[in-house]
C-alpha cells in the first residue's frame, strides 16, 4: 500500500512524449527522493530470485535501477549497451523498433558460462527491448533466472514477447 503510494506519487506522467499518443512515465522524481529510492530498491530485492550472479542492466535507465540491486544483492553488474559504446568485439543483436531498428551489445567475455543471470530495466512496454536483450544474454550459455522491471505497462502486453522467462515487476499498471 505505502509502496503503491510511493510509485504513484514519484512517477510522473507526460502525455505525448516522446511522440504523440505515448504516455511517458518519468522515474526521475523517484530517483531524486532518497527515502523513496531506498524503499523501492529494498522491496525490489525482496521479490527477486535467489542466488543471482549477475544483473544485466539495459542502457540507460536499466543501469540506474540495476546497479543498486546488484550492489545490494552482492551480484555483479553487466551493462547491455547501445551499439558502438563498448570496446573490443562485443556480441550484439539487432531488433526492430516502430521506425527502423536498434542494436544492443554486451562485452565479449562479460558473462561466464553457467552464471545465474537476471535482466533488469526500468520499464516493460511492448517488450521488444527486453526480448532482444534476453536473446543476447542467452548466447552466453547462462542460466537465465528471469527479467525484472520497476514498471510494467500491462496494456501493451510486453510479457507475451518474453515466453519462458519469469517476469517480476514492482509496479504493474493495468
Ligand atoms: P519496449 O521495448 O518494452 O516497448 O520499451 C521499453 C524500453 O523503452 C525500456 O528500455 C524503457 O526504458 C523505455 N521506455 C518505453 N516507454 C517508457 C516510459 O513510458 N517511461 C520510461 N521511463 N521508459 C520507457
Amino acid at each position: 500500500q505505502a509502496l503503491q503510494e510511493l510509485m504513484t506519487s514519484r512517477i510522473a506522467e507526460y502525455p505525448d512524449f516522446p511522440e504523440p499518443g505515448v504516455l511517458f512515465r518519468d522515474i526521475t522524481p523517484l530517483l531524486a527522493d532518497p527515502v523513496a529510492f531506498h524503499a523501492i530498491i529494498s522491496h525490489w530485492c525482496s521479490i527477486l530470485p535467489e542466488r543471482i550472479d549477475y544483473i544485466v542492466g539495459l542502457e540507460a535507465r536499466g543501469f540506474v535501477m540495476g546497479t543498486p540491486l546488484a550492489y545490494e544483492l552482492g551480484a555483479g553488474f553487466i551493462p547491455a549497451r547501445k551499439a558502438g559504446k563498448l570496446p573490443g568485439t562485443p556480441r550484439q543483436i539487432s531488433y526492430s523498433l516502430e521506425y527502423g531498428s536498434a542494436t544492443v551489445e554486451i562485452a565479449e567475455n562479460a558473462i561466464p558460462a553457467g552464471s545465474r543471470v537476471l535482466v533488469v530495466d526500468d520499464l516493460l512496454a511492448t517488450g521488444g527491448t527486453a526480448a532482444a536483450a534476453i536473446e543476447l544474454v542467452r548466447q552466453f550459455d547462462v542460466e537465465l533466472l528471469g527479467a525484472s522491471f520497476l514498471v510494467e505497462l500491462q496494456g501493451l502486453d510486453g510479457r507475451s514477447k518474453l515466453p519462458e522467462v519469469p517476469v517480476t515487476t514492482v509496479w504493474s499498471i493495468p
